[in-house]
């Protein structure tokens, strides 16, 4: 059975990922208004209340906004890990399922996920490896380097969401003051366009079909310069397909293992 990837939007007005694989439906991060996922999720042909599972990266509102709310509303079992949870007043076992690093988290009898620490400032951020049927997609966003351990899980993944969040010259050159430039290009920050792109040459494989580069700064990066910068470092060996998400999906799926994406109407 097919794990089918859809994000619903990206960047610091909201972050989510829909996947579906057969009857069971589950996010990867809430952070827009239960309003707006609802709509968005309904142009991806999913209705809420078919959530089963979301799961929370960190505590960021544009990751985290409604994601209490929403589960509420959709009857839909929440997780995080146990910082997050207490960095936004979510009560453990009530309210979330608290996880901790490299737990697995069953979903179904075909998929189950693991989320990996990742340096970020001021949060207990985590990586989401979902592994289905001997094929693993990976969501990763919002970190300032790739640990080891990281690279590990995400060598020979399927599918690849990852951040590129900014262009080194347009942040150097741009209007932020020099302590939040310092602040997104150190270690608990954002990774960049070529950060990006050389974690991906270290990690792409033949088994992978499908990369998104997600979370683009508007003001410090272009969705042709980070694509061109990633194309630079695997075009040699990566013929698969490689789409940018937007701040307002959501505009494709894509099948895990496929090397193509299925385009969704954008009239909205
Ligand atoms: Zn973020
Ligand atoms: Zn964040």
């Amino acid at each position: 059975m097919s794990l089918e990837i859809t994000h619903l939007g990206s960047g610091s007005s909201g972050n989510s990922v829909v996947y579906k694989n057969g009857d069971t439906v589950f996010l990867i991060d809430c952070g827009l208004s239960t309003k707006q996922m609802e709509k968005r999720l309904l142009l991806a042909g999913i209705n809420p209340n078919q959530i089963d599972h979301i799961l929370i990266t960190h505590h960021h509102a544009d990751h985290s906004k409604s994601a209490l709310k929403s589960s509420i509303k959709w009857s839909a079992r929440l997780h995080s890990n146990l910082e997050t949870a207490i960095r936004m007043g979510w009560q453990p076992m009530s309210e979330v399922r608290t996880f901790s690093d490299l737990d697995r988290i069953e979903i179904n009898n075909n998929v189950s996920v693991m989320p990996i620490p990742v340096p970020h400032d001021n949060a207990d951020n985590v990586a989401f490896i979902i592994f289905t049927g001997g094929e693993r997609a990976a969501y990763v966003t919002d970190l300032g380097e790739a640990t080891d351990e990281l690279k590990k899980h995400l060598k020979g993944c399927s599918h690849i969401s990852i951040e590129a969040n900014y262009d080194q010259n347009k942040l150097l050159n741009g209007p932020y003051p020099d302590s939040l430039k310092r602040r997104i290009s150190g270690r608990g920050g954002h990774l960049s366009n070529l950060q990006t792109a050389n974690i991906l040459r270290e990690v792409v494989t033949a088994s992978t079909k499908s990369i998104v580069l997600c979370h683009l700064s508007e003001k410090n990066n272009a969705p042709h310069i980070a694509e061109s910068e990633v194309l630079m470092k695997i075009h040699d060996f990566f013929d698969g397909d490689l789409s940018i998400s937007g701040k307002k999906g959501p505009e494709f799926t894509h099948s895990i293992g496929e090397d193509a994406s299925k385009r969704i109407s954008m009239d909205h």
